[in-house]
């Protein structure tokens, strides 16, 4: 712990310290450790990936995590996401708007055929929140968690448990239960390194996928975070495919602590704004 008010904050990020302490996984932690405080200024987060030669050769590194304008609480162009990724070198990216799939037309437009976009949503369930991906018409928030997952593969898309074990909008240990995830968001660029090995340790227990994204809110956000694919999954169809088998992986960096501190002090200044309504 680096100073005392970093653990303060960490401790209010995560479900509970005695949680956290019931898992030891000394033997899973090192993949996220590795990754982080390696990145260079700017971007650069795929390519360092890429230069490291991480099977860089037969896959490709997809970021399923990204807010626009039309998530309450960012304001990045659509268009513009798909820039800052592109020059990431991604493969492609999905738009997870909170209860919005406002934001999918215009990134759509602003792609080619070498560059992916997946339509997708962040719901807001009873219990946290949940991405779909593959998925273009709003699913009604507050469900339950169940429900919201039965709706995303009614609608043809893949359920996947975004950041579970962050605290406030993670769905926490018992409510990730209570559907069939074909994937855990392992590494989220937003929440705290332990949050995301807790969420590696359960994933890989359950035998299920990883995937990464970066949840950015902000263009410098783009990248932190990634799921790698097999090369040539550079259709929707393929991408859905992978995550609904579980055969994704996710690497990145998780949130630091100076980063915890701007995101508290921004998170708890817009709820207020909100009228302190959770997103
Ligand atoms: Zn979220
Ligand atoms: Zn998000």
């Amino acid at each position: 712990m680096p100073t005392p008010a970093d653990g303060n904050l960490s401790t209010t990020d995560e479900h509970s310290v005695s949680q956290d302490a019931e898992l030891r996984f000394d033997g899973h932690g090192f993949d996220i450790e590795s990754t982080a405080h390696k990145s260079l200024p700017g971007i650069p987060n795929a390519q360092a990936f890429k230069r490291r030669g991480l099977r860089a050769a037969s896959s490709m590194l997809l970021d399923l995590h990204n807010h626009t304008r039309y998530s309450p609480d960012s304001r990045v162009d659509p268009a513009a996401l798909v820039g800052v990724a592109r020059k990431a070198r991604l493969a492609g990216i999905a738009i997870t708007d909170h209860n919005s799939v406002g934001g999918i037309a215009a990134a759509e437009a602003a792609t080619d055929r070498e560059f992916l976009v997946i339509p997708a949503i962040e719901v807001s369930t009873d219990s946290g929140h949940v991405l779909g991906y593959g998925i273009r018409e709003v699913i009604p928030r507050n469900l339950s968690v169940s429900e919201t997952a039965e709706r995303i593969v009614a609608l043809g898309g893949v359920p996947v448990a975004a950041h579970p074990f962050r605290f406030w909008s993670g769905l926490g240990p018992t409510a990730v239960a209570e559907a069939r995830f074909p994937a855990y968001e392992t590494c989220n660029g937003r929440t705290l390194r332990r949050g995301n090995i807790r969420a590696r340790a359960l994933a890989r227990e359950r035998k299920i996928g990883e995937t990464g994204g970066s949840d950015s809110h902000f263009l410098d956000e783009v990248a932190k975070a990634v799921t790698v694919v097999d090369a040539g999954a550079l259709r929707l169809d393929d991408v859905l495919q992978l995550l609904s088998q579980g055969r994704t992986s996710a690497q990145g960096t998780d949130r630091g602590s100076a980063a915890t501190v701007r995101y508290v002090s921004k998170a708890v200044g817009e709820w207020i704004l909100r009228g302190m309504r959770r997103i």
